[in-house]
């Protein structure tokens, strides 16, 4: 074969439009396929470190994205019930100045609508709706999405970027075996004109606690605040972003710390709940000329903020390792699983190490907190968890 392949992709998330995106500006064909009847994110927000940002502005989108995001001045650590706050990183110009590109905080519904615009600009028919694939047909030079209509799309390469609960991976790889971590997440956005001043600061807040942690900053240029508080407990096993609570079950989850928290929680207007679960890191996401990406192939916790960053690198190198060898797509999934599986699997295991540092029972007592903070938290320690993460070059790496 010595055109460029027509590449078919199952979901248009963060992910999949990514991939759409970069593949469309490569000068490939691409068709998406999307279950939701509409093109709409879920309210909530999302952190792009650096290693995100710089794809972005690869594919054009610096000026849109600037636009729509927050900027945070850096991250704190506060500890859950006195409130005490310890500097965690800065970001701003030192994300610019030491990874060359900055971390924004989005409205996820922001990001989605700047991607899909960006790809409908490119090819306006790109993004089909009403589209649930349930399987795939993985045989043979010409894999079929096959879809719920009873319609089966062949293209020269399918990718399956259709979420946690992903049809491709299934079809692939068999069903998952998801393990319950015994957290939930509550999650909600707040109008920032709700809050009191001192809770205006322009930096994002991880708060530290025994048995659970909130996370909290601004999207939206300011206008609203992102609010996720994750707790143990293991009466709710839903993994969805749309299942709803109330806000007095959230204060009662958080009963005992400190008062910022629970000013947050009585101004969220529907606070909802997802059951965080883990999947084992995978050993393969490639058959023939069918693969995986994003959450479909490696979902992850929310603890390290990178599963989109993850899914939006996927995105970029899929499309770079097609390029490469368009003639030959099946080496080329090779190439593409090859560059991003330990990468990714990193990251998985890496954030659910993250529970027993943002949980621990020390932190319950303040003296041995005052202690943990200082062992756990000094700045050196903070840099190695994350700049193998931010200064990594999506658009540059070798492939
Ligand atoms: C509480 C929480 C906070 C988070 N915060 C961050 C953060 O700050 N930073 C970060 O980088 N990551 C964060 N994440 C992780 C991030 O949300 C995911 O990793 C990211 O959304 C994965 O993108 P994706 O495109 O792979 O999948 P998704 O975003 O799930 O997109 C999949 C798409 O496929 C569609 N789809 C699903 N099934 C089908 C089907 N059968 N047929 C067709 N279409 C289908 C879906 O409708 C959707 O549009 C967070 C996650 C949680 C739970």
């Amino acid at each position: 074969m010595t055109q460029k392949p027509h590449v078919i992709i199952a979901g248009a998330g963060l992910g999949g439009l990514t991939a759409a995106l970069s593949l469309l500006q490569s000068g490939f064909d691409v068709d998406v396929f999307e279950q939701a009847s509409e093109l709409k994110e879920v309210g909530a927000g999302v952190q792009i470190s650096a290693n995100g940002t710089r794809v972005l502005h690869a594919l054009g989108l610096g000026d849109a994205i600037r636009a729509l995001s927050w900027e945070p001045r850096g991250k704190e650590l506060r500890l859950w019930n006195t409130g005490e706050t310890w500097p965690m990183f800065d970001l701003g110009a030192e994300s610019v100045e030491r990874y060359g590109f900055p971390y924004y905080m989005f409205h996820r519904a922001d990001l989605h609508e700047a991607l899909a615009s960006a790809v409908r600009h490119a090819k306006p028919d790109a993004i089909h709706l009403n589209a649930k694939a349930v399987g795939c047909d993985s045989a043979g030079s010409r894999p079929g999405l096959r879809l719920e209509s009873g319609a089966t799309i062949r293209g020269d390469v399918l990718v399956g970027a259709d979420g946690v609960h992903s049809a491709v991976r299934q079809a692939l790889f068999g069903p998952d075996q998801p393990k319950f971590t015994g957290c939930i997440a509550w999650r909600g956005v707040i109008r920032a004109d709700r809050l009191p001043s001192h809770l205006l600061r322009p930096v994002g807040t991880n708060w530290v606690g025994p048995g659970g942690h909130v996370v909290h900053y601004f999207l939206r240029r300011g206008e609203l605040l992102n609010f996720v508080g994750v707790r143990e407990r293991s009466d709710w096993q839903v993994e969805s972003w749309i299942a709803a609570g109330t806000v007095d079950e959230c204060l009662e989850d958080f009963a005992g710390w400190h008062e910022d928290i629970r000013t947050f929680i009585r101004n969220i207007e529907t606070p909802y709940k997802w059951a965080l679960k883990v999947r084992e890191p995978m050993a393969r996401w490639t058959q023939g000329r069918v693969t995986l990406l994003g959450d479909a192939c490696h979902s992850t916790l929310p603890f390290m903020a990178q599963g989109a960053v993850m899914a939006i690198e996927d995105g970029f190198i899929l499309a770079r390792c097609l390029a490469a060898a368009p003639g030959d797509p099946e080496a080329a999934l090779k190439r593409y699983e090859a560059a991003r599986r330990e990468r990714a699997n990193k990251v998985v295991t890496g954030s659910a190490g993250m529970i027993d540092l943002f949980h621990n029972s020390e932190l319950a007592d303040h003296a041995k907190a005052q202690a943990f903070m200082a062992r756990q938290f000094q700045p050196e320690q903070t840099r190695a968890r994350y700049e193998w993460l931010f200064s990594y070059d999506a658009t540059r790496v070798a492939v």
